[in-house]
């Protein structure tokens, strides 16, 4: 995406000023519109080039270029389908016009084709000496060296007593589950803004999910919303099997009311940490307060196995079991014995020694994905319809995803907004889409925070996650600015024309 202004030129310009213009432009092409801004041809350094040797002047104007017809785009383009135009037709531009037959945006092939990536593995430099270390000493079937020193470091990291590294996130969710019980007809609590993730492992018992809405300070679960769910609980007779708190984001939950109702109402807590490795609550790492706490390390995450989870706790028990059910509850005994429904979710030695590479390096991480959110935030201060996801004063966040919304007085939406940058080969994302607004959980219950509406209704419908990688460059940063900026000030120019 480049300002598409500097590049458009009047056909009572001359030869001279249309050169002068691509000289500091520096894209190799210039749109030439009528007086209404209808775009009628593009022109190159070729074009004028051809026009002098055919004995025009500097000063010749450019109506004397021969008519063409430009190759264009109509507006809302798929980025596959405009590429696919520039390499049917052999350019590396193509203007985008609007109904009106006006130039909108300037695609550019380098851009659709280097992709800026959401969230995106960032390898330090120790990982490989792990997984080689397990390859020499030949450590790759599961179990081994790499596996007890992750989760040993892991559990220190987040201040727990004991780990069992699993295959991912989910799998330690579903363990997290079996080991306290939750079977058919249990119901188990959790947010409903959140990755799905986080309430399939309560279909895998058979129980039945309840979404507890979240709150404005944080996004995660409001403690209210809980409060009314688990008192509406114990007069239906029918208390949830437990609670599992999001981190949402980066940032931890409001753990303490809602730690304070679980325990008054007798209910354990499993904290779905998969989206907050590295944050706090009150100087506390998150996912130190659950019960169970859960990690993720898939490609996505903060810090990445490639595919692998991690179970926490202060209880060894439980850990334990945790170990045997993820490698098929064999039983000891001589020969292969199970009284036990098992499953296969062990960690592998090679991928734990990505996770201790990955592991050193976490506080770097989580400065990096900061770093990332206040640069977009600092640079887009001047845009009024655009706010940001909170960070709650009660913690530090990750920012694992930077996470905008745009305000309902505008006229386009997040995915508008992820569409646009798209044509700028940028990858944005909606925010998760609650749980009690699926299809999968038709018919569940769902607790609001407020009377009046869902505030996770809210944040889907407004909410949208911009590139976040610790590993972009600051010219891959500036790109998305301004293809930022481009788009919302077109946003915000269309909502003041059509107020007007
Ligand atoms: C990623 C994620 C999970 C699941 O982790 P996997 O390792 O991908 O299975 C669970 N909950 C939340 C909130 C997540 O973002």
């Amino acid at each position: 995406m480049i300002e598409i202004t500097p590049l458009t030129i009047t056909t009572s310009a001359s030869v001279r000023e249309a050169l002068d213009r691509l000289n500091r432009t520096g894209e190799g092409v210039l749109l030439l519109v009528d007086d209404a801004g209808r775009l009628r041809r593009t022109i190159t350094d070729g074009d004028l080039r051809r026009l002098l040797l055919a004995g025009s002047g500097l000063e010749t104007g450019l109506s004397a270029l021969p008519e063409q017809s430009a190759i264009t785009a109509v507006e809302g383009i798929a980025p596959a389908e405009a590429l696919g135009v520039m390499n049917d037709n052999g350019i590396d531009h193509l203007p985008m016009l609007d109904a009106q037959g006006r130039p909108s945006e300037l695609l550019l092939r380098h851009e659709l084709d280097s992709k800026i990536l959401l969230s995106t593995p960032h390898l330090g430099e120790d990982e490989l000496a792990f997984v080689k270390e397990a390859f020499t000493t030949n450590w790759i079937a599961p179990l081994g060296p790499n596996v007890d020193a992750f989760e040993e470091e892991m559990a220190r990291t987040v201040g727990m007593a004991h780990a069992a590294a699993v295959s991912s996130g989910t799998a330690a969710l579903h363990l997290a589950l079996r080991l306290l019980g939750v079977g058919a007809g249990d119901e188990v609590y959790t947010s409903t803004l959140t990755f799905v993730a986080s309430a399939n492992p309560i279909l895998y018992e058979g129980a039945t999910p309840v979404f507890i809405d979240s709150e404005p300070a944080s996004w995660n679960m409001s403690p209210s919303a809980l409060e009314t769910a688990l008192r509406d609980g114990e007069r239906r007779g029918r208390l949830p099997k437990a609670v599992i708190i999001v981190n949402l984001y980066g940032q931890s939950a409001d753990i303490e009311p809602l730690l304070a109702s679980c325990r008054r109402y007798g209910v354990a807590v499993v904290e779905d940490a998969a989206e907050s490795l590295g944050a706090t609550y009150r100087g506390r790492p998150s996912g130190s307060f659950g019960d169970l706490s859960a990690l993720s390390f898939n490609g996505n995450k903060i810090i990445t196995t490639s595919g692998g989870g991690m179970l926490v706790s202060n209880d060894r028990r439980l850990i334990e079991k945790a170990r045997f059910l993820s490698t098929q509850a064999r039983d000891p005994a001589p020969w292969y014995e199970h009284s036990e429904t098992g499953f296969n979710y062990r960690m592998s030695n090679v991928l734990a020694g990505i996770g201790r590479g990955q592991l050193r390096v976490l506080g770097e991480r989580v400065a990096a994905r900061r770093a990332v959110f206040e640069r977009y935030r600092s640079a887009l201060s001047g845009i009024g319809a655009l706010d940001w996801m909170p960070e709650a004063p009660y913690g530090t966040g990750t920012r694992w995803l930077s996470v905008c919304t745009l305000d309902p007085a505008l006229a386009v939406g997040p995915e508008h907004l992820i569409a646009s940058l798209a044509r700028s080969g940028i990858e944005a994302r909606r925010v998760w889409k609650p749980m009690h607004l699926q299809p999968l959980f038709a018919g569940c219950r769902y607790y609001r925070h407020d009377d009046a509406e869902s505030f996770s209704d809210q944040a889907f419908a407004r909410g949208a996650c911009l590139p976040s990688g610790s590993n972009m460059t600051p010219q891959e940063q500036d790109r998305i600015i301004r293809a930022l900026e481009h788009a919302l000030r077109r946003a915000e120019h269309r909502a003041v024309a059509s107020a007007r």
